[in-house]
């Protein structure tokens, strides 16, 4: 698809459009925040091109949610999102419309599950850890705590979490223990759309 070096044809807009929940306007606001971010005009973005969008860059856990953004559509280590993969990703932000049939919203919610869930997984290993878990609350709280403080929420963390008791945070775990929070209100991002 010619999406990446400026233009983005009637075609590319609908062929996008049919395969995604945005509509050819909130896409074509997106490609100018695209174009807008990647600044050497490479086609597509890098780490250094997420860390100039200021809701991320003054997030604590910043560098983390932009971890995710690359690694929940391109994999483990991926260091370039085209812009494809950048409205793959937006969309996990997009509100889950309350018409939305059982099948549909459980599939919408559990990609904002795992999005968070890629933000605390430092390690790479599909698990939360306890390291995992104290250096995310470091990033989140380490300015206002002491590190022992820290360790120690996250100690009582992980085992309000661990249900199974093995010591790590599965996926399951980790969505049960997101059960009482209303993710769709917190993770909707409105990214000039
Ligand atoms: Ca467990």
């Amino acid at each position: 698809m010619g999406t990446t070096h400026g233009t983005l044809t009637a075609e590319d807009l609908e062929a996008l459009h049919k395969e995604c929940s945005f509509t050819t306007h909130q896409l074509r606001k997106l490609h100018v925040r695209f174009l807008h971010l990647d600044k050497d005009n490479k086609g597509y973005l890098q780490l250094k091109d997420l860390q100039l969008i200021p809701e991320l860059s003054l997030n604590p856990l910043g560098a983390r949610i932009i971890h995710s953004f690359f690694e929940v559509k391109g994999g483990p280590h991926c260091k370039e999102m085209n812009f494809r993969q950048f409205v793959d990703t937006l969309a996990i932000f997009q509100h889950i419309k309350k018409n939305t049939p059982a099948d549909e919203r459980e599939r919408l919610y559990d990609a904002k599950v795992n999005f968070i869930f890629k933000c605390y997984d430092v390690s790479y290993s599909n698990t939360i850890t306890t390291d995992d878990m104290n250096k995310v609350l470091t990033m989140m709280i380490g300015n206002h705590v002491s590190p022992e403080q820290t360790k120690a929420i996250a100690d009582k963390t992980m085992i309000e979490a661990d249900v199974d008791r093995d010591g790590v945070i599965s996926y399951d775990e980790f969505k049960k223990a997101l059960h009482s929070i209303d993710l769709d209100a917190k993770m909707t991002i409105r990214f000039a759309v």
